[in-house]
């Protein structure tokens, strides 16, 4: 298939979109091109038949003002929390009331003190606060990480708690998952980048992915324009036809989705490990001629198939970005539990509980060997209706959720007992998988092993100090002369909001915005 457009738009997650949009708003002629049978990235929501609906990916709006997000939601009414008063009527789900007030267990089971984890909130919010101070931020060393920085924090704490290193360990693995990565590798030096938005944090109750899917379906854009499982195989920036860029795509079969699942009884997995159609003689291959491409792909993806992608290769500085840039895995996983007797049944099942197991060291060679030492948090999912079981999940960052990718895959029934067996120890009640046939009763993401994505989110790393400015405006420049430029979106290039929904949207706004001046440019050189 030949096809050609001004402009070529490749992903579809929240900075696709934006730049598809803002050039479909001007009138330009865009090809968009999706790996992924559908649109939102990063934004993956999967409703259960038994109602609950799980957000794979993004799930919060971080701040409400300047939020284009926030405003779309709002618009499309995508903000109501569901009504779970039937649902607390009967079973574990009348429990939920109490959620909110989050209990710390330590590794035994037993609750901490309250002033233990006092202690350590005071002292790690003048630590955030600290490293969020712009002018502090920058007379740090270079190549200081967050958790070097935090060392001096935690000495201060152990001094004056010694039995405070579960609940320390507890505010490490909550910061990572913020982060998206263990903190020896995100710079303190660089933290104060960052800017939040103000408001609160919002959940879009509707789902992530459908706000994706409603921005999408709003702009007006031929179907013929916009091909899905479709992924690119090369760009090439050189082409000498008029000037422009010639993308290759090949057009393939049921791509998989981000997760990896046990079905009921009786159905097909939703992903196999080698589920995946690849087989180039299987797709469609699809030519694109172009006079701009705008890459939205993220920056896992860069990293994995950068050489492979462009030619002619990406200039020396491109590659170095591409190489130092950060990006995490985080994971969550989704595990049914049932309680070995209903009267077992008591408030504390039902609410969220954090686990102070004590952080286990990098240096000590255990990170990613036991994946549950990763696990800090157990939250149970909003029942839809009244259940017996529970639908609980946690959060993985790093070496843990690397791991726990791959065993949720090959040992899925492993996975199920060794998390039921934390959560019974962070209890003190005995809990075990699965709820007959009724549902699924495990679902893992693989943020990680997805070659659509290779990565949850970007950091700031440490292995980008010393070599000029911020990694982010480095990985937004585009490459290629006047007459065949690669412009570069997504959250990733955005040094004010990278790593989120909000920053990616604006991303493609941007670049979309230069796509416009280069069309311009050109205009006037004809
Ligand atoms: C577990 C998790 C939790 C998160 N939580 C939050 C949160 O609470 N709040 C928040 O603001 N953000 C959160 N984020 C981050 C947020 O999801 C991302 O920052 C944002 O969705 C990135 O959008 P993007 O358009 O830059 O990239 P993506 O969403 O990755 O879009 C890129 C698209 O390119 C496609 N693609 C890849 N390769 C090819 C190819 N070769 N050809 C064609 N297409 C290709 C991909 O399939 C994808 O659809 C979370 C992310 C994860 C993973």
């Amino acid at each position: 298939m030949d096809l050609s457009c001004d402009v070529c738009v490749i992903g579809l997650g929240f900075a696709g979109i934006a730049a598809v949009r803002h050039l479909r708003s001007e009138g330009v002629n865009v090809i968009a091109i999706e790996a992924k049978g559908r649109v939102g990235g990063r934004a993956c929501t999967m409703q259960l038949d038994t109602g609950e609906m799980l957000e794979c990916g993004a799930q919060w709006l971080h701040g409400t003002e300047g939020n284009p997000l926030y405003d779309f939601a709002k618009t499309y009414d995508l903000l109501k929390p569901p009504n779970a008063r039937n649902a607390a009527a009967a079973g574990p789900g009348r429990f939920f009331r109490a959620h909110g007030k989050a209990e710390f267990r330590n590794e035994e089971g037993e609750a901490e003190p309250h002033q233990r984890v006092e202690l350590v909130n005071k002292v790690w919010q003048r630590l955030s606060d600290e490293a969020s101070d712009a002018k502090r931020a920058a007379a740090l060393p270079a190549d200081l990480s967050l958790e070097d920085a935090a060392q001096t924090y935690n000495q201060e704490i152990l001094q004056k708690d010694p039995a405070s290193a579960g609940v320390i360990g507890w505010f490490s693995r909550l910061q990572e998952a913020i982060e998206g990565n263990p903190l020896a590798d995100i710079s303190a030096h660089h933290y104060a980048t960052f800017e939040d938005l103000s408001g609160p944090n919002v959940r879009v109750w509707g789902g992530m992915q459908t706000l994706a899917q409603r921005i999408f379906d709003d702009i007006d854009i031929d179907q013929s324009n916009v091909l899905l499982g479709t992924g690119v195989t090369r760009i090439r920036y050189d082409a000498d036809e008029g000037g422009g860029c010639v993308v290759e795509a090949l057009r393939q079969c049921e791509p998989s989705p981000p997760y990896w699942c046990v079905p009921r009884e009786g159905e097909t997995t939703e992903q196999t490990d080698d589920g995946r159609d690849q087989d180039e003689e299987a797709g469609h291959r699809v030519v694109i001629k172009c006079r701009v491409v705008i890459v939205t792909v993220g920056l896992g993806v860069l990293k994995a198939a950068h050489s492979s992608l462009f030619d002619p290769p990406l200039p020396e500085w491109k590659r170095r970005a591409i190489e130092a840039g950060g990006i995490g895995v985080v994971d969550k996983l989704f595990v049914r539990c049932s309680p070995s007797s209903v009267d077992g049944h008591s408030p504390s099942h039902a609410r969220r509980i954090n686990w102070t197991r004590p952080l286990p060291r990098a240096d000590g060679g255990s990170q990613g060997d036991d994946w549950t030492a990763g696990i800090y948090a157990f939250d149970p999912i909003l029942p839809a209706v009244p259940s017996t079981s529970l639908l609980m999940t946690s959060w993985l960052v790093g070496p843990c959720a690397s791991q726990l990718e791959k065993r949720a895959v090959r040992q899925p029934t492993d996975v199920m007992h060794e998390y039921c067996r934390a959560f019974s120890k962070a209890t003190g009640d005995e809990w075990t998988p699965g709820d007959g046939a009724k549902s699924v009763s495990l679902l893992c993401t693989q943020w990680g092993e997805d070659e659509c994505f290779r990565g949850s989110y970007s950091y700031l790393s440490v292995r980008w100090e010393g070599q000029g400015g911020c990694v982010c405006d480095v990985l937004g420049r585009a490459v290629g002369e006047r007459g065949n430029k690669v412009l570069f979106a997504g959250e990733a290039t955005n040094r004010r909001h990278y790593a989120t929904v909000h920053g990616a949207y604006e991303s493609g706004v941007r670049e979309a915005a230069k796509a416009m001046d280069v069309l311009k440019s050109i205009v006037m050189r004809q």
